[in-house]
């Protein structure tokens, strides 16, 4: 399911991010991916040459570097800033990244994407990971792995000039409308209703913790259109976010993800011409279904970096840190539990990687990825803990990367599908869920 021969993608990649043929791939991938840090395996095994790496090629790490240019100097120095603000500028941001490519990787080149296929989209997610907090990237993920897949993969072509199109280009910012006051886990039951009227549908209900909801221009989302079954009457819509009637309620303040903003909205007699149904009336539950699936990859890739930054930031400080005369990291206890957290990551990243090859495949890997997002989760909560504990005072303060992953990375184990959620899925797969009456 390769979209792009690997020679196109290289002259793609080189055309797309102006890397110089005989500057940056003639001085070897130490140019392109930084110097190798000991907690970072990606680069490493990119310097050991094509066909190293399970998933990546040249070409993806060439992405990568790219994408790290303009987190270093895009968008890292602005971080603290943006966290205390509680928001960060969607638009100027995603504007940056949407020129440079970085918004549709994986889109179709008709509508302004790279063609390439959904191993880059992981491999930017990876390098997303390098930003300093979990919220800008989160919120990125949203533009360009949750709230238009379905809009790619079953939207009209005159659908998607009009929303994908801008998306990608970062002219506009999206948002996903699952969740809701009374339906989070149970997507089954929301209440927002969309009722075809002549060529309009009317929407009344309202969203919760809709994430870029205070700046977002359209969203994509989930309205139950018909009475019936619960996983035969919804559909998803593309609903701009100025049409008279659409209330953003408050802003939500929350523990961590201080940089993204989250909405309440509601909806009061919203009229949507009905040709922005994305696909099939009815197949909205299918089609978010499928969606999830690319946004609980995209989330365990993200979660990669910000677990080996902050490995490898904890052995620094306690490396230089003394206490009794002689460096934290010395104590066993210490250094052997930075081992087994290393350890962890890297079979999270093999599970990941193993869940991606087959999707590229036309595999479901619905199992798969429910099992990553889990492990992810809980690891992300146990690493940035045991981490932080190291740390000892300075671990509780603001001014550490290891005490706002502690907080931004409690969402893995809730968002895209609470734990639970995911335990559910995995034992449906196993045959063990006892059936509903
Ligand atoms: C910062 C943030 C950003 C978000 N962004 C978006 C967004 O952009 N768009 C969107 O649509 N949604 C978004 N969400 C919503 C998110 O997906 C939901 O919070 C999540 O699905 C959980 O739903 P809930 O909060 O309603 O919890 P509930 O459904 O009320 O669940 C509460 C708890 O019940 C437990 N539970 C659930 N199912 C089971 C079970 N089967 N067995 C045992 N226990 C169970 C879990 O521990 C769960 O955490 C966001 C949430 C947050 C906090």
């Amino acid at each position: 399911m390769r979209v792009a021969s690997s020679s196109t993608a290289l002259a793609m990649a080189r055309c797309w991010f102006g890397l110089r043929a005989r500057g940056a791939w003639g001085q070897g991938l130490s140019v392109l991916c930084g110097p190798a840090r000991p907690g970072s395996s990606s680069c490493a095994s990119a310097a050991s040459g094509e066909g190293a790496h399970l998933l990546y090629t040249r070409e993806h790490y060439a992405v990568r570097a790219s994408l790290r240019k303009i987190i270093d100097k895009e968008i890292n120095p602005f971080v603290d800033k943006w966290e205390e603000e509680g928001q960060f500028p969607a638009h100027k941001v995603f504007k940056t990244l949407g020129q440079a490519g970085f918004l549709g990787v994986n889109k179709p080149k008709e509508y302004g994407g790279m063609g390439l296929d959904f191993s880059y989209s992981i491999a930017v997610a990876e390098e997303l990971g390098n930003i300093r907090c979990g919220g800008i990237p989160m919120a990125i993920g949203v533009q360009t792995d949750m709230a238009t897949p379905a809009l790619t993969r079953f939207g009209s072509d005159e659908l998607k000039r009009q929303f994908l199109v801008p998306t990608i280009a970062g002219e506009v910012v999206a948002c996903l409308g699952v969740s809701e006051p009374g339906a989070g886990s149970d997507v089954a039951s929301i209440k927002t209703t969309a009722v075809r009227k002549g060529d309009d549908y009317v929407i009344n209900g309202g969203k919760m913790w809709i994430t870029s909801g205070c700046q977002a221009d359209w969203m994509c989302l989930l309205a139950n259109s018909s009475e019936g079954p619960p996983h035969q009457n919804k559909s998803l819509i593309c609903l701009p976010m100025n049409l008279p009637g659409v209330h953003v309620a408050k802003k939500i303040d929350k523990m961590g993800m201080r940089s993204s903003d989250t909405a309440q909205i509601f909806f009061e007699d919203v009229r949507v011409p009905s040709k922005y149904l994305i696909g099939e009336e009815g197949m909205g539950f299918t089609y978010q279904m499928l969606q999830f699936q690319e946004e609980r990859l995209w989330a365990v890739a993200n979660i990669l970096a910000p677990m080996e930054n902050v490995i490898q930031e904890t052995i620094d400080y306690t490396r230089q840190r003394k206490i009794y005369s002689q460096p934290v990291l010395h104590n066993q206890t210490v250094h052997f539990r930075l081992a087994e957290l290393a350890t962890e990551v890297e079979l999270v990243r093999s599970l990941l990687y193993q869940a991606v090859a087959l999707y590229l495949r036309g595999n479901d890997v619905t199992k798969l990825a429910s099992m990553a997002k889990l492990k992810a989760g809980r690891l992300a909560r146990e690493l940035t803990d045991n981490c932080l504990q190291f740390w000892g005072g300075m671990g509780f303060t603001n001014e550490v990367l290891v005490s706002k992953l502690y907080r931004d990375s409690r969402l893995l184990s809730i968002g895209a599908g609470a734990d639970e959620v995911m335990l559910s899925i995995i034992c449906k797969y196993m045959g063990t869920l006892p059936q509903k009456k």
